[in-house]
């Protein structure tokens, strides 16, 4: 029988311990070790029972455990410095603080899904991760952020196996109450509530569950809730749960209902209304259409195309995947059927179709896509490492016709790890990395002060916890799959705590190639049971419940692990979750990704291996394809773009082998000492090349990883970038737009309108140009004339650019210089000269252009509207 816990912090705890209640309830004990310590040390085993639950913990501890804990001063004492130090985290001013006027006042983030901890299980995988990890690199760096999410009353599903390796999905109910959440309440105390039409005359109605992630609210809207029909809810039910309608509904939810949730928040609080509102990957889109809702039904409505002009000026959009099975896309007639319900009454469904609809060669007319609503809804957009910028920029290129790709304004933004959430506190507190307390930046470099024999010892404890923790996974999976105790004696003894570990765990879906290993199944088993530089490899994955390409691999996998005379080497471990990646990353010595290239965006769990002083082995794709620089891991070469999928696998499999046989165990083992060697003919174990037994050369690895990918990866830096780049610029663009009732709002939608009319005009008659010696030289002067016709436009409504420099043989220019014209005379009749020049700086095959492309300091990019008229 399964009791569910129920517990009010407030109406339990003595009041000289009841600082335990907000640092129970704030989730900062998620990434403060000192609290979560503190809470071990009030009753080490019932903490262990719990999982590592405050809440859990809390309501387990007996009455009179409590009354005697209130009553022992040294824990007194501790409590109260411990909510002490909580009390300033959340008040003291931090790096955002320094940054004077410009920067937002409140950001809005919106996300499909949050990974926090495991013990608030509302993610899937990478995306939720990196949201969780956003919210907590904006409360260290005082980044006044909202969150805004969806709670569901499953989360994502638990994986087992069954006895012939199939995934099997559950879905235990989660209780809000003995969650760490609060309900948000209004001033009378009933629940603050969100409503949204639906067909048929129903009505969707969603509770607000608030999470404090530090110093940032996460609201988490929930409709679950008695006044709904049974359909509405289902509605967040589950995280990615059913296809169609029910998909769509959730979508539905999180952005126009989000929108209405922070209002609300707004009402309650009196915190300032957010300047920035940002979608993490194209679910929360629809917060663009409440916005636009918003501002045309206000007392002195905008028009769409205003609405439109301001809604957009104050979004960033991230794109998250290249892969088209990521990006959502719904019938554009299904999303017809449900804001003709009246979900957005002011603003014409014919326009939001357009919004989604792609509208690009190779589009589908009668597809909504949500990554193009979502670049269309948001005047800055960004792709997530610099590989996968440029790969979003062609793959979207289609919204900006004309341009070359690299132009297509969708710039990148490389993800990070929240650093003290992923260390491993023996990591730490080896070099003392990170300076207590301390907000922004970890003193990397001080690794190098630590021994090498320090850091190898580290190593092996931290490689032996995971071992431990595998074994006591292992058996367990195995009794699910039906094995009794006495077949599982075998489990005690899974892996060896001297042997080189790799790891492998992500979600399942077929790029990521879970089963690349396996490609030559006779050379990794020779790997796995090498006498003398073994390897052992851990691994896990869920698969999407849907995709049973996914399932199929995870059945290859286990099954080749099931094999006995491998078992010790390898092992699979389901119900991958934070709780098993916290040990899984510090515990292995080299972490593997092998995806097709270049479908990962970014990819995370290497950055989390990185600062724990694991190696990262991987296909130069998402952020390795940035950061590798050759003393810091391995790249697994790719092939070429003409080889087919059989063939491409077999190479990688083949560099993948090679790696692991030729450079990465040697290393790690040690060059063998070829004296000694001599003498013993060969019978020696590894005999590594430091003073003390241990493998320098690798060591010397851990150290540069440490000190050079530390700062790089940190969600500190990818925070600092998104204020500075997106979030800084969006602030200024809303309040510039907004202004004087919206003037320029106004004013820009005016224009735009005007010149998207008559931009048919708009013509290059005729170019010429002087300057160039007879023969020319570098150090000439190029002095341009454009002869252009801009119809009813103004010169100040164009840019016109001269672009030049080398020419390939196609007369493609290559690394173009731009240099913007002026006009210079006007010949009546929309007829125009504009001149300018550019200076030859190199020998070799010249060439230049001109082209044309409506200016307004309203627009974030020359781009934007996607009009240029190119010359010839
Ligand atoms: C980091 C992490 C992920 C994402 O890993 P990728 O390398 O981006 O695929 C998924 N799940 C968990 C539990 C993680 O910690």
């Amino acid at each position: 029988m399964k009791a569910i816990r129920r517990f009010t912090v407030r109406t339990v705890l003595p009041e000289p311990i009841k600082a335990l209640a907000s640092l129970a309830t704030n989730l900062r004990w998620s990434w403060h070790q000192p609290t979560r310590d503190l809470f071990e040390s009030l009753d080490p085993d019932l903490w262990a029972e719990s999982r590592h639950d405050p809440i859990g913990f809390l309501g387990s501890v007996t009455r009179e455990k409590l009354v005697a804990l209130a009553a022992d001063p040294d824990v007194v004492e501790r409590v109260a410095e411990a909510g002490e130090d909580l009390r300033c985290y959340l008040e003291e001013p931090r790096w955002y603080q320094t940054l004077g006027s410009e920067v937002p006042r409140c950001v809005a983030y919106f996300s499909p899904e949050f990974g926090i901890t495991e013990v608030l299980p509302q993610y899937s995988g990478g995306l939720g991760i990196l949201a969780g990890d956003h919210l907590k690199a904006a409360s260290d760096l005082g980044v006044p952020l909202i969150g805004v999410g969806l709670l569901y009353q499953s989360g994502y599903f638990k994986q087992a196996l069954s006895r012939d390796a199939w995934q099997q999905e559950t879905y235990p109910v989660l209780d809000p109450d003995a969650l760490p959440l609060t309900l948000v309440k209004e001033e009378d105390g009933t629940p603050a509530v969100v409503t949204l039409p639906l067909p048929n005359g129903r009505k969707l109605h969603a509770y607000l569950w608030r999470a404090d992630v530090g110093r940032v609210p996460l609201l988490l809207l929930d409709s679950n809730v008695p006044t709904n029909d049974d359909g509405a809810r289902a509605i967040t039910d589950r995280l990615y749960g059913g296809g169609g309608d029910h998909r769509l509904q959730q979508e539905l939810l999180l952005g126009m209902g989000g929108v209405k949730a922070l209002r609300i928040f707004e009402r309650l609080t009196g915190r300032p209304a957010p300047e920035v509102f940002h979608t993490n990957e194209g679910h929360a889109g629809f917060l663009g259409i409440e916005r636009i809702q918003e501002l045309m039904s206000a007392e002195d409505p905008l028009s769409w195309d205003e609405a439109l002009v301001a809604g957009r000026a104050s979004t960033v959009f991230t794109t998250h995947t290249p892969v088209a099975a990521g990006i959502d896309r719904f019938d554009a007639a299904q999303i017809k059927y449900f804001f003709d319900a009246g979900l957005a009454p002011d603003v014409p469904t014919g326009k939001i179709l357009e919004l989604g609809r792609e509208s690009y060669d190779g589009g589908d007319p009668s597809v909504f896509n949500m990554a193009v609503m979502g670049l269309r809804l948001a005047q800055r957009a960004n792709g997530v490492a610099k590989l996968h910028g440029e790969v979003s920029r062609a793959m979207f290129s289609g919204l900006w016709p004309g341009f070359d790709h690299s132009e297509v304004p969708i710039t990148s933004v490389t993800n990070g790890v929240h650093v003290p959430t992923w260390i491993d506190p023996s990591v730490t507190t080896m070099a003392e990395l990170m300076e207590p307390g301390a907000a922004v930046a970890g003193r990397w470099d001080l690794v190098f002060n630590v021994s090498d024999e320090e850091i190898w010892a580290v190593r092996r404890k931290l490689r032996g916890r995971l071992i431990e923790d595998v074994r006591r996974r292992l058996r367990g999976s195995w009794k699910k799959r039906g094995a009794a105790d006495a077949e599982l004696r075998w489990t005690d003894t899974v892996l060896d705590p001297d042997v080189l570990t790799i790891g492998f765990a992500r979600r399942v879906p077929t790029y990521k190639r879970l089963t690349l290993m396996l490609r030559d199944p006779a050379r990794l088993k020779r790997l796995l049971l090498d006498p003398e530089r073994p390897v052992q490899i851990v691994v896990a994955g869920k698969s999407h419940p849907a995709d049973e390409a996914g399932k199929r691999m995870i059945q290859d996998l286990v099954r080749f692990t099931d094999d006995p005379e491998v078992r010790h080497r390898i092992a699979f471990l389901p119900n991958y979750d934070i709780a098993m990646a916290r040990t899984l990353f510090p515990g292995c010595d080299v972490w593997l990704n092998n995806p097709l290239r270049p479908l990962e965006a970014c990819g995370t769990s290497g950055m989390k291996a990185a600062i724990n002083g694991s190696l990262n082995l991987s296909v130069l794709d998402g952020w390795w394809d940035e950061m590798y620089d050759g003393q810091n891991g391995w790249a697994i070469p790719t092939a070429g773009d003409k080889a087919s999928a059989q063939e491409r696998d077999d190479v990688e499999a083949a560099a993948l082998y090679d790696l692991l046989e030729n450079q990465i165990a040697p290393r790690f083992y040690g060059v063998p000492n070829r004296a000694a060697g001599a003498d013993s003919a060969g019978a020696a174990g590894p005999s590594l090349d430091g003073p003390h037994g241990v493998p320098k050369s690798w060591i010397s690895m851990i150290k540069h990883t440490l000190s050079h990918l530390g700062p790089a990866v940190s969600a500190d830096r990818m925070l600092g970038d998104y204020v500075r780049e997106l979030y800084t610029p969006a602030a200024a663009s809303g309040r510039a737009v907004r202004a004087d009732d919206f003037r320029q709002a106004r004013e820009l939608a005016a224009w735009t309108k005007h010149v998207r009319t008559n931009w048919s005009q708009v013509h290059v008659e005729h170019i010429d140009s002087s300057g160039l010696s007879e023969v020319p030289q570098i150090g000439d002067t190029l002095h341009v004339n454009a002869y252009l016709n801009l119809g009813v436009l103004n010169p100040t409504d164009v840019l016109v650019e001269l672009g030049y420099g080398r020419v390939d043989e196609s007369d493609e220019l290559t690394h173009t210089r731009i240099e913007e014209l002026e006009a210079a005379q006007n010949f009546g009749n929309g007829r125009y000269m504009f001149s300018g020049k550019a200076m030859i700086e190199h020998s070799g095959p010249f060439g230049y252009t001109v082209r044309v492309m409506p200016k307004h300091e309203g627009l974030a990019s020359k781009a934007e509207l996607g009009l240029v008229v190119n010359a010839g």
